[in-house]
């Protein structure tokens, strides 16, 4: 049977992980893709630039929180800041469906604009396509961007600073975006919607590097959500995970809402969320500081590294278990971003 392209290839999960090794890696292999992080970080002359893409085909193209645009910036300036980089210029392609409406391009743009300026980004170059009616979904964005990475941080994104001890932080309430697309999706109404958490996070993240926070790795919480980062970042490590369900910040309605359409909130997708693993003595100060910015609000800590169940991400329940947390498997909800 010839074997083809499958929707949980793009969940971000178990799934991606074995196409990109089996197809793009084993092709392209190089030391600068093989770290897999959330940017290339490439050295040009003296300067370490940290550079990457992103394709976004959310749907629907306006939701609860957000757009397409805002998404297709700060997705991008997510990934070039999670490693230690000053986001700098963003790329734009743009694939519409002929009759898209040119008021919802305008819309989109604008609040591309909006966002970029937010995060002190300048999109540069870019490129439009369109297609016949029916040959693509509206809308679909690709940016790319690259950053400046400063000498001292560059080793933040491969991950070989982590040690048993760290703190384990993330910013604030997990899940949001995915529920804010599905309740979307399937009209829900809610007396307090739940909004996308949409959001740049270089300026929090500037702020804990200026503070000399030791970051000993970071990544944004997106597709796969907080279990699929935990699962790989222990996968093959000699460190193992332990985070507690009991502090995990998940809204009420996102609970709820997760028990009626099968989902596990560990696994939902964030786009204004980051994992944050500290020194045990940065930790406190890391907290404090995130606080200050309205993406970090609810920021807290939710478990550390340990030097004991190597290569396994553990989860002490509720109820007083423990359970492994593995990757995702499948896919829960597909165009979320
Ligand atoms: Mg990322």
């Amino acid at each position: 049977m010839n074997k083809t392209i499958l929707l949980g290839h793009g969940s971000g999960g178990l799934m991606t992980s074995d196409l990109i090794r089996d197809v793009f890696v084993k092709n392209f292999s190089n030391p600068m893709l093989n770290v897999l992080g959330d940017a290339a970080v490439v050295k040009m002359g003296d300067a370490l630039i940290a550079f990457t893409t992103d394709s976004f085909v959310v749907d629907p193209v306006f939701f609860p929180g957000g757009d397409i645009g805002k998404l297709a910036v700060c997705g991008t300036v997510n990934d070039l800041c999670m490693t230690g980089a000053k986001p700098l210029f963003l790329s734009s392609g743009f694939i519409m469906e002929e009759g898209f409406p040119l008021d919802d391009l305008e819309r989109i743009v604008h609040s591309m604009a909006a966002e970029a300026e937010k995060a002190g980004v300048k999109i540069i170059t870019g490129d439009t396509k369109v297609v016949k009616k029916g040959q693509c979904d509206k809308i679909f964005i690709n940016t790319a961007g690259i950053g400046l990475l400063e000498k001292r941080f560059e080793n933040i994104s491969k991950g070989s600073l982590i040690k048993p001890g760290d703190r384990i932080l993330v910013n604030g309430y997990l899940g949001d975006h995915e529920i804010a697309i599905l309740s979307a999706r399937e009209n829900l109404s809610f007396e307090e919607p739940v909004l996308s958490d949409v959001t740049a996070l270089n300026h929090l993240v500037r702020n804990l590097l200026e503070a000399g926070i030791e970051i000993r790795f970071m990544r944004d919480i997106t597709r796969g959500g907080l279990a699929t980062i935990l699962a790989e970042i222990t996968a093959s490590a000699s460190f193992g995970v332990i985070i507690d369900e009991q502090l995990l910040p998940i809204r009420e309605q996102v609970n709820g809402l997760c028990e009626v359409y099968g989902f596990n909130p560990l696994y939902l997708a964030n786009e204004g969320k980051l994992l944050l693993i500290v020194t045990e003595e940065s930790a406190d100060l890391a907290l404090k500081i995130m606080q200050r910015f309205s993406a970090g609000v609810n920021a807290r800590s939710i478990g550390s590294i340990t030097a004991s169940n190597p290569g396994k991400a553990i989860m002490k329940s509720v109820i007083g278990g423990t359970r492994i947390i593995e990757r995702l498997a499948g896919e829960q909800l597909p165009r979320i971003c």
